[in-house]
């Protein structure tokens, strides 16, 4: 598979901001993305371990910027499919 994307960097850092879609906390995301190769790599929420997925070279790391704002305790569960 093919990055059509920065085709001279081999390594590049990436970060972002998440708010998660189940408890409303806000985490950063860290991940290392490298041209040629990487692959989906499962993160999950720091508040309520909801799954998300991202395209990385390596394991993501997260940090938990604002905690859950929904007032709940409970751990997101495993959607309906
Ligand atoms: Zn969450």
């Amino acid at each position: 598979m093919s990055n059509p994307w920065d085709p001279d960097t081999v390594f590049e850092r990436v970060s972002f901001v998440r708010p998660c879609d189940y408890c409303g906390a806000r985490f950063a995301v860290f991940v290392s993305r490298e041209v040629g190769s990487g692959e989906e790599h499962p993160y999950e929420c720091p508040e309520c371990g909801k799954d998300y997925v991202v395209h990385a070279a390596l394991e993501p790391l997260v940090n938990l910027l604002e905690p859950r704002t929904d007032g709940k305790q409970d751990r997101y569960q495993e959607t309906l499919f």
